[in-house]
């Protein structure tokens, strides 16, 4: 099966649905649905950590891109290798069904995190890449 290039989905997005779209959004759905989502260790090695409320996020008022929802102090996010933030729970669960970044699509499998065992955060701070997870409170 062909991927739908991806002007033909934002055009499919974009304007009114016809019959003749049927098989179009058939194999949309198709699409979606075969995508398996990245390798657990990988979205386990991506890098987390928790909201300091002078972390920018905070003080842009960033809102995560799967759920819409601003970004609160406490709140634990994960990053992706594009840079976008997200909530842990709700990348967590993006990512179990598929392979790219929800904001702008990039390919998430592709990238290598091999190396970063532990990452090193704004604020100086060091997030062991185990065990954080638990600590967070959605
Ligand atoms: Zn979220
Ligand atoms: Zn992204």
């Amino acid at each position: 099966m062909t991927p739908l290039p991806n002007a033909v989905i934002s055009d499919l997005q974009n304007r009114d649905i016809s019959d003749g779209d049927y098989d179009l959004l058939l194999q949309l759905d198709r699409q979606v649905t075969d995508e398996d989502g990245i390798p657990a260790n990988i979205i386990h090695n991506l890098p987390t950590q928790v909201l300091q409320e002078s972390h920018r996020l905070i003080i842009d008022g960033s809102n995560c891109g799967v759920c819409l929802q601003g970004f609160q102090t406490h709140q634990c996010i994960k990053t992706l290798p594009c840079q976008h933030p997200f909530h842990i729970t709700c990348i967590d669960t993006w990512l179990t069904n598929h392979s790219q970044c929800p904001v702008d699509g990039s390919y998430i499998g592709s990238v290598s995190t091999a190396g970063s065992v532990a990452t090193l955060q704004p604020n100086g701070h060091t997030v062991a890449r185990s065990g954080t997870v638990h600590h967070c409170v959605k």
